[in-house]
């Protein structure tokens, strides 16, 4: 692959990085404790007060520093950022919990905007886009269905008819993250429009369904480990009749799969970013513990095998973020199909990565590190969920498989 690989960090980020990380140290991070415990004080679905006065208080003040929507790579309303400038600023929103939502940075709303910005129409930028970039509203994205393997993408089979000028939907999804929240307004749905004589790639499309359209009921909120993760929340949904205009289904009848292509892409590499932020932020505790707490004589660090594992520790990281770059700079170069096994290569590693140094930094804690006294436990149960989310393991082993043997072979592989 030619071209020189830049992948350090640029004059024009430098600046940025300092200012986001400052503004993470002495600004959010002393909150993401307090902002969790108010999920226990009223509806658990709506925000509290001092939630709202929380958020807003932080979004404002990133906004009023121009720390506002880094994500819109290569576009004209952003900063027109590389991948590779992102990912330094995606790695620090990954060491607290609000931070990427203060920045405007988070899952799933930065991939929806991407979409409606690309595919949506005027009125629905204005509708929907135009908030989201606010910050005002909030989205989902409603591909996984409880009745079918969804990590095939093929077997989605959410009805969707067309009735005059509108579609109606009828089915179920779940694991459909940001729905619990009350200012989730808008879903971006994957939705079966044609039978399965269509070849396999062409029967399904994605469609703008108003979260608060007639027919729609949420049946329960999802746990995960036991959390329920609200107010965000991972929602199962019953779609009975639902109906949206026809103009709300994206790009064409059949062109499901060649929008998921672009969306999926980004997304799953910001993941990705932040997951290694959250690697670093743990072997920084561990690594403050082992130092400040003594065992039999001695600070922990010094004992049995423990600086193993904080070598392995730092040199895992550092490999996990040097491919992470090298995907982000596939990605900067255009072509979407280059970068794709290199995006599943990260989405691969990055979790596992993180997974490892949380689960040591657990360990060294003792008993305080599966408690709520440390943000630990809440980044394994994060970090683990992200082995399913966007793809599982296996299925992106599986494409940088396929992309190695094609190498070797003209047949399909
Ligand atoms: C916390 C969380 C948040 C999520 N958020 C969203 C969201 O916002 N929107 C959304 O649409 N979905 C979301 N998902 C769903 C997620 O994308 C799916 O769970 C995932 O794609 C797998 O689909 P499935 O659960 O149907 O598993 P299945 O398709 O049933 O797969 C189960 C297992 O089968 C095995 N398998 C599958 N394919 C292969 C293969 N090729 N080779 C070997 N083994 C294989 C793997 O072990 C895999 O984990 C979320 C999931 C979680 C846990």
């Amino acid at each position: 692959m030619g071209g020189q690989m830049e992948l350090g960090i640029s004059d024009r980020v430098a600046p940025l990085r300092e200012k986001v990380s400052q503004m993470i140290e002495n600004d959010i991070l002393p909150l993401d404790g307090e902002y969790l415990a108010e999920v226990n004080k009223g509806d658990r679905w709506h925000h509290t007060e001092r939630q709202i006065e929380i958020l807003e208080g932080l979004k404002s003040k990133a906004k009023e520093q121009g720390l506002w929507n880094f994500w819109l790579t290569d576009s004209e309303k952003g900063f027109g950022l590389s991948t590779v400038e992102y990912a330094y600023l995606a790695e620090e929103m990954g060491k607290s919990l609000l931070g990427a939502e203060v920045f405007n940075c988070s899952a799933p709303d930065t991939g929806n905007m991407e979409v409606l910005e690309r595919y949506g129409l005027e009125k629905h930028k204005q509708q929907w886009l135009k908030p989201l970039l606010d910050g005002k509203i909030r989205s989902a994205y409603l591909m996984t269905e409880p009745d079918v393997a969804s990590s095939d993408a093929t077997n989605v089979s959410m009805s969707c008819v067309r009735d005059g000028d509108d579609y109606i939907l009828d089915g179920e999804k779940w694991w459909s993250s940001g729905a619990g929240d009350s200012r989730c307004k808008i879903y971006i749905v994957m939705v079966k429009t044609a039978d399965d004589n269509a070849p396999k790639h062409q029967r399904h499309s994605m469609i703008l369904v108003p979260a608060d359209s007639t027919g729609i009921e949420i049946l329960r909120p999802l746990q995960v480990y036991g959390l329920d993760d609200a107010p965000h929340g991972h929602m199962h949904i019953k779609f009975k009749n639902v109906r949206v205009p026809a103009s709300n289904l994206l790009l064409g009848e059949g062109r499901g799969f060649e929008i998921a292509q672009g969306r999926l892409g980004p997304g799953r590499i910001h993941h990705c970013m932040r997951a290694i932020g959250q690697a670093e932020l743990a072997l920084e505790l561990m690594c403050k513990r082992a130092l400040n707490r003594e065992a039999f004589g001695k600070p922990i660090a010094h004992l049995g095998a423990n600086y193993d594992i904080i070598a392995n520790a730092r040199m895992e990281i550092e490999m996990a973020r040097l491919l992470c770059l090298k995907a982000a700079w596939m990605m900067d170069k255009g072509d979407a199909r280059a970068a794709a096994p290199w995006i599943s290569q990260i989405k691969v590693i990055a979790p596992l990565t993180a997974l490892k140094v949380i689960d040591e930094a657990v360990q060294i804690h003792g008993g305080a590190g599966v408690s709520q006294d440390t943000p630990l436990a809440r980044m394994w149960q994060n970090v683990r969920t992200l082995r399913l989310a966007d793809g599982p393991d296996a299925v992106h082993r599986m494409q940088v498989a396929r992309s190695e043997l094609r190498k070797f072979t003209q047949q399909k592989v």
